[in-house]
């Protein structure tokens, strides 16, 4: 409570959360009139909670999770309608709680089944139409039940963002609207005029369908206005991967293996694209290795469906030259160029580093273009502008690396890179045939970044992309 709070500005001098922690841990807290042991072990409890409740999570483990409790959900009890909701729909890189909504006849049978996840560690709140649990991982995890008729308007207002919704709210109100979770009415009579569909929403205020991945406030709403929305890249347009690693340096598959992994995505080809020499923690190929793996992919490449392309992640050395010599990159179909060290370099030394390595006519990719691993390290200084500038220059193409450990470039990224005359790739990174799997959620951060299929080079038929190399 607030007079507690006063008590400990005034004795200890706490004005914020980590005053309080360096407190604790002296048991300074305890000694305090009024405080004591039990409150201290309470404080410490909350601090937790709190902590716990600001950790986001990487996009896939929210994907995953949601996933499996929607089957599970759905085995259990009988569903008319579920979803996610949330920064998940959005596709937001990370993710903080889970929020899912659901239309169903019998609201208990599904609350249920889902306050009696094995994966719960605490339930949180039980009701009729809504439910919060805790599950093991610490991930919170909304349940909601709602009439089929208020179903647009919560997938609308759970799904945000914050910024995107209090501008649509905005234009509600001034076109004599009042909007809510539970649907469209008119402010004068009262009367509800929509909310069974996100799309009634929309049109009732004026606007197109805005696509969750662009509800960010970031000029979609008058995009939407003008019936100027881009039309989205999807998964399904993506006909092959663009870069992955296979047991020639540090991946676990064979490039037999990647290649039916990848015909059985429905891929039309892949290029397989192992370290070079210099990546020695990465087992990279030295020149003797590469030219057998040209014989393996051969041999791999009558066995199956799809095309191979003969590829390499090359690291771009200090001096901006790239990590074999011409007479091996003249042979490669597609060259993928990295930086992987000198994370201390300037931002100069960098940007130089990365436009020398541009001016390599081999050079086709720019892998993972700011080295960023998401909360674990912020990546190499670089210019941006000058990076994008240079790229357009030399025809470089810009990777969205689909780990969802990079995810990189990101989104804010590839909306500045595309006022630049730059095409982009999406390539997985797969270190084995699990990976692959993760494309989706470089299609999600393409869309966030407003890509149209147009401006995604793995998009293109093999006729089309041979053309291209
Ligand atoms: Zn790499």
């Amino acid at each position: 409570g607030p007079k507690k709070v006063k008590k400990l500005y005034n004795e200890l001098k706490i004005k914020d959360i980590d005053d309080l922690k360096k407190a604790l841990k002296k048991e300074k807290i305890r000694e305090i009139e009024g405080f004591g042991k039990k409150t201290e072990k309470s404080i410490i409890q909350s601090i937790k909670q709190y902590e716990k409740s600001q950790d986001r999570m990487l996009i896939n483990r929210a994907m995953e999770t949601a996933e499996d409790i929607i089957k599970i959900i759905k085995d259990k009890a009988k569903v008319k309608k579920i979803d996610y909701a949330g920064s998940l729909r959005r596709w937001k890189e990370t993710i903080g709680d889970i929020d899912i909504l659901a239309v169903a006849k019998d609201s208990k049978k599904i609350m249920e089944a889902f306050t009696k996840m094995k994966d719960v560690d605490n339930v949180m709140l039980k009701g009729d139409t809504k439910s919060t649990v805790m599950l093991k991982g610490g991930i919170h995890v909304d349940l909601r039940v709602l009439p089929e008729s208020s179903y647009g308007a919560a997938m609308q207002y759970f799904t945000g963002s914050k910024d995107h919704n209090i501008a649509l709210r905005k234009i509600a109100i001034k076109k004599g609207y009042k909007l809510s979770e539970y649907g469209i009415y008119s402010k004068k009579s009262g009367r509800k005029l929509g909310g069974k569909t996100e799309s009634e929403i929309y049109k009732k205020v004026g606007l197109k369908l805005v696509p969750p991945e662009l509800r960010e406030n970031r000029g979609e709403i008058e995009a939407a206005k003008k019936k100027k929305l881009p039309s989205l890249v999807e998964l399904d347009d993506i006909r092959g991967d663009l870069q992955m690693h296979t047991s020639y340096s540090d991946g676990d598959n064979t490039v037999k293996e990647m290649a039916d992994a990848a015909a059985e995505k429905g891929y039309d080809y892949i290029a397989i694209t192992d370290h070079s020499k210099s990546e020695r923690i990465a087992n990279g190929m030295s020149e003797r290795q590469i030219k057998k793996q040209w014989k393996e992919i051969e041999k791999a490449e009558k066995k199956t469906d799809i095309r191979i392309l003969r590829g390499a992640e090359v690291d771009i050395l200090k001096d901006g030259s790239l990590d074999y010599p011409d007479k091996i990159l003249k042979e490669l179909d597609i060259v993928l160029g990295a930086v992987h060290s000198g994370f201390k370099s300037s931002e100069k030394e960098t940007t130089d580093r990365i436009k020398k390595a541009f001016e390599n006519k081999h050079l086709t990719i720019l892998a993972h273009p700011t080295g960023r691993m998401i909360g674990k390290r912020v990546g190499y200084k670089v210019n941006l502008d000058k990076m994008y500038e240079a790229a357009e220059d030399n025809g470089i193409i810009l990777e969205i690396n689909a780990d969802p450990a990079r995810l990189d470039l990101n989104d804010s990224h590839i909306i500045n890179a595309k006022e630049y005359k730059v095409k982009f790739s999406l390539g997985t990174d797969a270190h084995s045939t699990s990976g692959l799997d993760n494309m989706r959620y470089g299609v999600g951060q393409a869309r966030r970044g407003w890509l149209e299929k147009k401006d995604v080079i793995n998009t293109k038929t093999w006729k089309q992309l041979q053309k291209l190399l």
